[in-house]
């Protein structure tokens, strides 16, 4: 069940403040109107189904620490990657690069590095990531 502006019962069995929406106002559709049962399952919780063949030689490579030290201070790979491959490490100055857990989606060298400071390829063949269809 989905409470929606002006239910009768909306936030007083929980003690919370009851809001009421303004006259005229639209009530909007819940997820399960929109035909979601559940909220669409986050990326994260995906991740469990992805398995990894791991190669020892890195498929992605910074190419030069000293343009992330310097020159990006927003750090974009840290937030653009799905996996978050990348983090910053403030003790050492630098991105560390967990290039395991790669998904292969090619954000880091079409725009997630605005500075074009990443090297990617893919991994050799039967390395890398496994997705599981179906
Ligand atoms: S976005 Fe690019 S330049 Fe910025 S920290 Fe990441 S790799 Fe370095
Ligand atoms: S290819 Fe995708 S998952 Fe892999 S490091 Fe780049 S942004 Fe992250």
């Amino acid at each position: 069940m989905s409470l929606k502006y002006g239910d009768e019962n909306q936030g007083e069995e929980a003690g919370a403040e009851k809001k009421d929406a303004p006259a005229g106002a639209r009530v909007l559709p819940g997820p399960e109107d929109l035909g979601f049962p559940q909220p669409p399952p986050a990326v994260a919780n995906k991740l469990g189904l992805v398995k990894f063949n791991l190669d020892r030689e890195p498929h992605l490579r910074i190419k030069d620490a000293e343009v992330c030290r310097r020159r990006c201070r927003q750090k974009f790979c840290t937030h653009s990657c799905p996996a978050q491959v990348y983090h910053w490490e403030s003790e050492g100055k630098k991105i560390s690069v967990a290039y395991e857990g790669c998904l292969e989606c090619g954000t880091c060298r079409s725009g997630g590095c605005p500075y074009d400071n990443i090297e990617m390829r893919y991994p050799r063949g039967g390395y890398g990531v496994q997705y599981r269809f179906g």
